[in-house]
């Protein structure tokens, strides 16, 4: 007697598993257990637990020997209940052999139906229910999934693309029907359906070189391995990868009493979902099929009929009903509803079939949504009292939250059509517009009124206007980091990056698609979905994702059970009081440079540019005099937008010679303005040429060397926010000093900051002006040394996107040449400049958390790189004890929630 329990019984009322016992059951198995619990009309079974399923690997496929008894046993229940012998050749029972993993995995598995029937078994089944139609409709569809799953597939055979058994047996049946003229698989007679059984048969043998089997209990067998092999099918092993399933999961078998939807027109099987996936309308929503079996309801040979008037369209306006032709049984179906939700607390996808009149239950499980539906059903499901709030909380992904913010293609559109290019899903939404190559080109159609996609090798800050005005963005190069897809995230606006397979001609306005013969040329219409990466030629139909009440509601509660605070990054006041209407608590990066790019930025950038080719200090300050009131007046207008809240200043970071004029007329321009001479000029650039500026004369460093710098950017803060004071608005700056690897670099900054301090409170006759000192770790040695960093900084911002090119040793706009194998090949589970790298880099973090704390327990810690924005990220900074996530004004919602997430799952 074996020590383990292998399978577990269902049926009458009665079950061995329950709905909370997926991991050994499987989803189907555990709720077929639950719905039999529930009183609800189950066929009876039993289901072979998933630790089986890893048993028969490590035996190199094997059964264990026990199994089979165990198998027989309950099936010897199962017949009592239902009053049936399986294999007996008066009243044959039949069986379906159905796979089931904890996690849905749709269509990756296989299920074999009619197990049980054979020459022992048909002359009394043909007796008994007096449907020779039906009878020989079921022997051919055994024989086509047997042969197909069980002795093809799980057998390892792989032929050919069109070689495989089932389309020979496909090609077979079609064959005859044209032969006979007919138009439905229903047109074909009981003795022609045996027939093609015969054919069917010979066509195995000769193909796969054995005979189907003609004994139920090897049948039954073959199809229990066949589910198991099925869970290392190359659909399934590639399905986990992308959906991080482990393997050891294994997959349970669920072996259950047939009931027939084909015994004729009072017999049907449907499909159902509890309330409407898209939209989340508490309505019943479904299709249904008379006198059909199985997968046909999706399989498309039909057009199914619709459940109800709430599910007609124009492609089944004209079918019937199953409210109008079976009133009685869809009454039965909409009770069950009920009590599956009031059971489950959620919106379920079930699988029906109707015998002779009779409903059975077949399948249920907790249904797929879309975020609007998501955020719809969890808020009206919270006002019926099925669920509570912290539920609500976890019932929305923070990554749906997205298709809220922005237009979407409208989905029904989009399953018409096949991306001709597919890229890296950077800016979230879809767009659809004229294409154009330059960013000029993107300004000068727009305002003709175009509506343009702009369409890049790959962008560069000078691109900035252009994107602008793009209604999205396309790039054949770059990361999720690069600055397309920065900008882009940033301003909400969709974009695709690193489409590769774009060759891109900038100077003919053409890009040709490798490996097919499509050119795309200016003026041609796409349209870009850029939450999945896909790009469209032509234009598909765009779904405004409303404005909606619930979702203000839902972000109420969503704060009621968020700690850590979510700020945004943001330079400009429209997009500080973006992320203000999206719940941002202050910024918690302003990159001071962003000044010099885009919209009026060309007498700053001049007078900047005029800074850096300076020789001296006199010329150097002459130019940031000028250059002052443009720096004060941008602080001053994001601090006025975000009253009441932090901004973190960050003072200049980018590498200077990015800003040297390369073009010849701006040169001469500089040269004409500072009193020196073109070919100075060039030589003055050069100077500051550097072979790895992201590592070169950066951050700190630039005011180390150029101490007036960091002064001219203090004094404008302090000065706003004196300025603002006497406005009777209510300040509250923080200079943050970037790229920095030891204390003393901080401590050198800082003498300059009191300096200034003092200066402004005297010009201006206060006391006191509050702010806060701080700096970005995003150098691996401030991660070491955070004990002594916390001694003068009063606050840490990691700046994951330096800390982590910096920990990897990947230069971030160089990614795009390996990092898709390193994924690929599974060398890397995610992209770390997407997603916290918790193992490596999230080690430094933490340690830099610790260790500034033991110095300074106030420290206040958060996190300004992309990542903040990422549910993942958010989830891992809400452990490590973070104060708050700063991200792009269109992520603050996503964050929000991600944070409420963590505090009700880890929360003490
Ligand atoms: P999947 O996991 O791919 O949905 P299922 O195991 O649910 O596969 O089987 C597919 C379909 O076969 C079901 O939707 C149902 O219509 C039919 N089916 C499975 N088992 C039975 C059964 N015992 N009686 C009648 N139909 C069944
Ligand atoms: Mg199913
Ligand atoms: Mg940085």
């Amino acid at each position: 007697m074996s020590q383990v329990k292998r399978v577990y019984t269902f049926g009458n009322k009665k079950a061995e598993g329950r709905a909370d016992m997926k991991n050994l059951l499987g989803g189907k198995g555990a709720n077929l257990a639950e719905m039999c619990l529930l009183g609800l009309p189950v066929p009876a079974g039993f289901t072979i637990t998933t630790d089986v399923c890893n048993e028969y690997y490590k035996n190199n496929h094997t059964l264990p020997p026990e199994l089979m008894t165990e198998v027989w046993d309950a099936m010897k229940k199962t017949e009592e209940i239902m009053n049936m012998k399986f294999g007996d050749p008066e009243n044959a029972l039949l069986v379906s052999c159905r796979s089931g993993a904890r996690k849905s995995m749709p269509g990756m598995m296989d299920t074999v139906l009619n197990i049980g029937l054979c020459s022992a078994t048909i002359p009394g089944f043909l007796k008994k229910t007096n449907n020779p139609r039906f009878v020989w409709d079921s022997y051919r569809r055994l024989i086509m999934m047997y042969a197909d799953v069980v002795m093809e597939k799980a057998d390892g055979a792989e032929p050919a693309e069109g070689k495989g058994i089932r389309k020979l047996l496909d090609e077979k049946l079609d064959e005859f029907k044209k032969e006979k003229g007919y138009n439905s698989d229903t047109e074909i007679t009981a003795d022609e359906l045996k027939f093609l059984s015969e054919e069917f048969k010979k066509i195995i043998q000769r193909t796969l070189g054995k005979p189907f089997p003609d004994d139920a209990k090897e049948q039954l067998e073959g199809g229990i391995k066949a589910v198991f092999k099925s869970w290392n099918g190359k659909k399934a092993v590639s399905f986990r990868r992308i959906e991080g399933i482990p393997d050891d999961w294994g997959t349970a078998v669920s072996v259950q009493s047939m009931v027939f939807g084909n015994m004729g027109d009072s017999s049907a099987t449907g499909v159902a979902f509890t309330r409407n996936p898209a939209t989340g309308d508490n309505l019943f929503y479904g299709e249904w099929l008379v006198n059909a079996q199985g997968e046909d309801v999706v399989a498309g040979i039909r057009t199914p009929n619709p459940l109800n008037d709430e599910t007609k369209n124009e492609q089944n306006v004209h079918l019937h009903s199953m409210h109008e032709a079976m009133p009685k049984t869809y009454e039965e179906l909409v009770e069950i509803r009920e009590i599956l939700e009031k059971s489950f607390h959620d919106m379920l996808d079930i699988e029906f079939t109707i015998q002779e009149g009779s409903l059975y239950m077949l399948q249920c499980r907790v249904g797929k949504r879309t975020g609007t539906a998501a955020l719809n059903m969890a808020m009206e499901m919270l006002h019926e009292g099925l669920i509570d709030e912290k539920t609500v909380v976890l019932r929305v992904d923070p990554k749906q939250l997205d298709e809220l913010l922005h237009p979407i293609c409208n989905p029904e559109a989009e399953a018409r059509v096949s991306p001709v290019v597919k890229g890296l899903p950077a800016g979230p939404g879809a767009s659809t517009g004229k294409v154009v190559f330059t960013a000029e080109d993107a300004v000068a159609w727009q305002r003709k009124g175009e509506k343009v996609i702009l369409l890049r090798e790959e962008t560069n800050p000078e691109d900035v206007e252009g994107m602008r005005a793009a209604a999205g963005i396309l790039t054949a190069r770059g990361g999720m980091t690069s600055h397309a897809a920065l900008v882009a995230r940033g301003w909400g606006k969709c974009c695709i990056v690193g489409a590769g397979a774009l060759n891109v001609d900038s100077a003919r306005k053409t890009a040709r698609i490798a490996g097919s013969d499509i050119v795309i040329k200016e003026g041609d219409v796409l349209t870009l979905n850029g939450t999945k990466g896909n790009v469209y030629t032509g234009e598909v139909e765009l779904m405004d994702a409303t404005e909606n009440p619930k979702f203000q509601e839902f972000m109420t509660i969503v704060d009621k059970y968020r700690k850590m605070g979510v700020r945004t990054n943001a330079e400009t006041p429209e997009d500080a009081s973006l992320a203000r209407s999206f719940g941002a608590e202050g910024i918690g990066l302003f990159r001071t440079e962003h000044m010099f790019y885009g919209k009026g930025s060309e007498t700053p950038l001049f007078l900047l540019r005029k800074m850096i080719l300076s020789s001296n200090l006199s010329e150097r300050r002459g130019a940031l005099d000028e250059l002052y009131p443009y720096v004060k007046k941008d602080m001053k207008n994001t601090l006025e937008a975000m009253d009441g809240l932090p901004v973190t200043f960050r003072l200049l970071d980018p590498p200077l010679h990015e800003f040297v004029p390369q073009g010849a007329e701006k040169q001469e321009e500089l040269a004409k303005s500072l009193g020196i001479n073109k070919e100075d000029i060039a030589k003055r650039g050069e100077a500051l040429h550097e072979s790895n500026p992201m590592m070169g004369h950066r951050g700190v460093r630039l005011g180390i060397t150029f101490p007036e710098i960091s002064e001219m950017q203090i004094r404008a803060i302090f000065e706003s926010t004196v300025e603002l004071i006497n406005e009777a608005k209510d300040p509250h700056p923080e200079i943050m000093v970037p790229v920095t690897g030891d204390v003393a670099e901080l401590d050198f900054t800082r003498k300059i900051v009191d300096r200034v301090y003092a200066e402004v409170c005297k010009k201006f006759g206060v006391k006191e002006i509050e702010f806060k000192y701080g700096t970005m770790i995003e150098i691996p040695r401030a991660c070491l040394l955070s004990d002594r960093m916390a001694k003068t900084a009063q606050f840490f911002s990691f700046g994951t996107n330096d800390l982590t090119q910096m920990t990897f040793g990947y230069s971030r706009d160089d990614t795009g040449g390996f990092l898709h194998d390193y994924l690929d090949k599974n060398i890397l589970a995610a992209d770390p400049f997407q997603t916290i790298d918790q193992d490596g880099v999230g080690q430094l973090i933490k340690m830099s958390v610790d260790k500034g704390r033991a110095t300074r327990p106030d420290l206040k810690v958060g996190i300004c790189g992309e990542q903040g924005g990422d549910p993942a990220s958010v989830e891992f900074c809400f452990k490590t004890g973070l104060t708050y996530v700063s991200c792009s004004p269109f992520r603050v919602p996503i964050a929000r929630l991600a944070a409420a997430q963590s505090s009700i799952r880890f929360g003490k």
